[in-house]
């Protein structure tokens, strides 16, 4: 597999290329903006290109701490028109599967506060968080006494993970087969502002390995998310969909495993040092380009 540069290719090859996709699922941070940052620029005007060049553009996040809701205002802000349903985001995306299980019944979270309150507004009953410091032998006896009714555990990002949230989580899943185990994000390290954070793909696979169980990953790069995306986009041949990523594991990775083709870019957690010395053949994308913006006026 070798990864060919977008800016390397002839017009013919370009014009190849560019026909031989139809949909196009694009990551948000690192690809279009950077968190800390408003926009990466020229990306606007390359989704515009796209969409008159007749491609539909979905996005796919693992941002969950950024809610729906001001990400879509956040597309607004940027002159990006953008519906709801086009926003694949982890919380919508678990919110949508538990209500297409008809789920009912409480809900053990290790999510950041945004994720919580959009499962409450979607009408699930999410637990309160009742266990604090873990000093004492009665602390201990409450972390482990506990016979709350809870039928599933949710994982997402969670910067203020403890150690106790996770042995509580792992108590519901060992004690209780029928007990949901689903996670959201599942980076096992995404970039901020140019650093390295521990993503909840990390903690996900020590609640796998505890309980031995597999989660239900319903964000980047869980293959729940795949069956996820490829029965609500109605996707029949993979390969006509391009996914435009700058993580090789949570983008490039996921996106070899659904079969679409991978464009990876360099605004993002990959450095071009990293492709040399990063990528497996799971991982290798089938494209490579500088940035976003690389694609506006592309045939021209
Ligand atoms: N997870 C968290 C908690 C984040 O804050 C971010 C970006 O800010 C991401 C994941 C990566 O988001 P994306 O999938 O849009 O690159
Ligand atoms: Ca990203």
């Amino acid at each position: 597999n070798v990864i060919k540069y977008l800016n390397d290719l002839t017009l013919k090859q370009k014009q190849d290329f560019f026909d031989s996709f139809d949909l196009i699922f694009c990551d948000c941070d690192g690809v279009i903006w950077q968190t800390l940052h408003e926009l990466l620029p020229g990306s606007p005007e390359a989704i515009d290109y796209l969409k008159r060049q007749g491609k539909e553009v979905i996005y796919v996040t693992n941002n969950s701490l950024s809610p729906i809701d001001m990400q879509l205002k956040k597309f607004e802000r940027l002159g990006i028109e953008v519906k709801k349903n086009e926003i694949v985001h982890p919380a919508q995306t678990i919110c949508d599967h538990l209500k297409s299980i008809q789920f009912d019944g409480l809900i053990f979270c290790l999510t950041s506060e945004a994720f919580k309150s959009q499962l409450r507004e979607a009408g699930f009953n999410v637990m309160e968080e009742l266990v604090g410091y873990v000093e004492t032998l009665d602390d201990l006896r409450a972390l482990i006494n506990n016979d709350d009714p809870v039928k599933a555990v949710i994982i997402d990002g969670d910067f203020n993970l403890t150690a106790s949230k996770l042995m509580r989580a792992h108590g519901y899943l060992k004690n209780n087969p029928e007990c949901l185990f689903i996670g959201g994000a599942a980076d096992i390290l995404f970039t901020v502002g140019g650093n390295e954070l521990m993503g909840a793909g990390i903690f996900i696979s020590m609640l796998e390995n505890t309980t031995q169980r597999k989660a239900l990953v319903l964000g980047k790069p869980g293959v729940g998310l795949r069956d996820f995306i490829m029965d609500k986009h109605k996707i029949k041949n993979a390969r006509r969909c391009l996914f435009i990523g700058d993580s090789i594991v949570s983008d490039i990775r996921f996106a070899n495993v659904c079969g679409f083709q991978t464009l990876l870019v360099l605004t993002g957690s990959t450095t071009p040092e990293d492709l040399k010395s990063k990528l497996t053949e799971a991982d290798t994308p089938d494209y490579v380009s500088e940035c976003l913006a690389d694609l506006n006026g592309f045939l021209s």
